[in-house]
């Protein structure tokens, strides 16, 4: 009789065994650069942390291709800010340049849809309304940026160009031009989506610095610390192609989160990051969880 008793033991150890090697301090679920610097930092602390990645890269919206011999990217181009920036300080601190791009906007030209240069009267209305995009309102009415901006500019149009307050087609152009340069800035659909209180610090310094030759994706092999053939980090796992498909939150407080990728494999952790986009939020929020 003790043999199956031992056997049985034997079967509890290796249960245990496994639910230990699929316990984790913290899962991160997505690892574009919100996911891949929050691994990155707890993994640096020592923390044993499961990184979770629906497609085959990480990287998300940065996604550096070679092209040409160079690279092209394909996501993220700019670093934006000196300041206070973590990814500035990351790439100085392994003694990588970053290159400027910055553009005088003042010398930048704006052409009509059928080629031809506008004249400077329409370069100052574009100028002066990008500025309003950028700057937003200040005030605490809640308004959309569509809506501000299209109120400031005309009255603007109003006062100094009065001349172009009746080209209805003109005025026009320019307003969707303005719509589609903040759906670039903002990932929206319509400027009318979009809150007039810029919600965000512009951090100090150029904000057209650029990885260059070695892409953008450098900033994940630095955090991850695979750059120039790295090591990796010990505490850090790294699991690509494996899209989650359920996140159950403990109920009580000695359970664990338990995360479930698409091929059926369940991990458990003390915490989870969820650093899926807005939009894969928008569409899952419901399934994804419990
Ligand atoms: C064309 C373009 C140009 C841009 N240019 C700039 C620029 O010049 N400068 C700048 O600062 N920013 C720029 N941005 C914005 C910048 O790329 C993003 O703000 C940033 O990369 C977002 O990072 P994130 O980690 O928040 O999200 P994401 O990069 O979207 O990362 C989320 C990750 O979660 C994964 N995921 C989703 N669902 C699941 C799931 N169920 N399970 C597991 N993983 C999942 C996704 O595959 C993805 O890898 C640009 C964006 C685009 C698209």
């Amino acid at each position: 009789m003790i043999v199956p008793w031992v056997l049985v033991a034997l079967a509890l150890v290796a249960l245990n065994c496994a639910e230990e090697t699929n316990h984790y301090d913290v899962i991160v679920v997505g690892m574009g650069a919100a996911g891949t610097m929050a691994a990155s930092t707890l993994a640096r602390a020592g923390k044993k942390v499961l990184a979770l990645e629906a497609m085959e890269r990480v990287g998300g919206r940065v996604h550096s291709v070679d092209f040409a011999g160079g690279v092209a990217e394909l996501g993220a181009e700019w670093t934006q800010g000196q300041g206070p920036s973590l990814i500035y300080k990351t790439a100085r601190d392994h003694n990588i340049t970053l290159q400027s791009q910055a553009k005088d906007l003042s010398e930048v030209e704006v052409v009509r849809s059928d080629g031809t240069l506008a004249d400077l009267v329409i370069k100052d209305i574009v100028d002066k309304g990008m500025e309003l995009c950028d700057e937003g309102s200040e005030g605490n009415k809640p308004v959309s940026l569509g809506e501000y901006v299209t109120n400031e500019l005309t009255e603007y149009i109003r006062k100094k160009h009065p001349e172009i307050a009746e080209d209805k087609e003109t005025v026009a152009r320019v307003l969707e031009y303005l719509d589609q340069y903040t759906d670039t800035v903002d990932a929206s659909d319509s400027w009318m989506d979009v809150d007039a209180t810029v919600p965000y610090e512009i951090l100090d310094g150029d904000q057209h610095l650029s990885w260059h030759k070695l892409g953008y994706k450098t900033l994940f092999e630095l955090l991850l610390n695979t750059y120039n053939g790295g090591p990796g980090l010990d505490s850090l796992e790294v699991k690509l192609s494996s899209p989650v498909t359920s996140v159950k939150w403990p109920q009580q407080p000695d359970e664990k989160v338990v995360v479930t990728t698409s091929g059926g494999q369940e991990y458990t952790a003390d915490a989870a990051i969820i650093t899926v986009s807005l939009g894969v939020l928008k569409e899952k929020h419901t399934t994804l969880f419990s």
